[in-house]
């Protein structure tokens, strides 16, 4: 890994600690689907397709995914979308280089500051 400039790091710290911990679990360990929903069918779809919609029991981010009904009667993936929470999504202007492991870190940081029998990881020197 690349070693990053400290206002880089600066950047990404402020970045990830003004999100909710919805968003920084989702981002961390990936979203929660709800996997109750069933597909449907698109009114007026031709080919004939359905979609499925899962929603983020967490983040309320929703997944659809579309299945297309082939000449053969038989129905095939078609594609996957996202429409995510607001919020959710980072301006590309201020990607500043964010991980997954920037939002592990910052989790971590938040359940140890939570948990008032233990010491908080280092901060780096400003
Ligand atoms: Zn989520």
């Amino acid at each position: 890994m690349v070693a990053r400039q400290a206002s880089q790091q600066d950047s990404i710290r402020t970045l990830t600690a003004e999100m909710s911990r919805a968003f920084i679990m989702c981002r961390s360990r990936g979203h929660r689907w709800n996997d109750e929903a069933h597909y449907v069918l698109v009114p007026d779809s031709s080919p004939q397709s359905a979609a499925l919609t899962l929603q983020c029991e967490r983040c309320m981010s929703k997944r659809i995914d579309r299945i297309t009904r082939r000449p053969s009667g038989r129905w095939e993936f078609d594609g996957r979308h996202y429409e995510y929470a607001d919020g959710y999504l980072i301006d590309s202007n201020s990607d500043i280089g964010v991980t997954r492991s920037d939002f592990v870190d910052e989790l971590v940081r938040r359940d140890v500051a939570l948990d008032k029998g233990a010491s908080p990881p280092p901060r780096r020197p400003a």
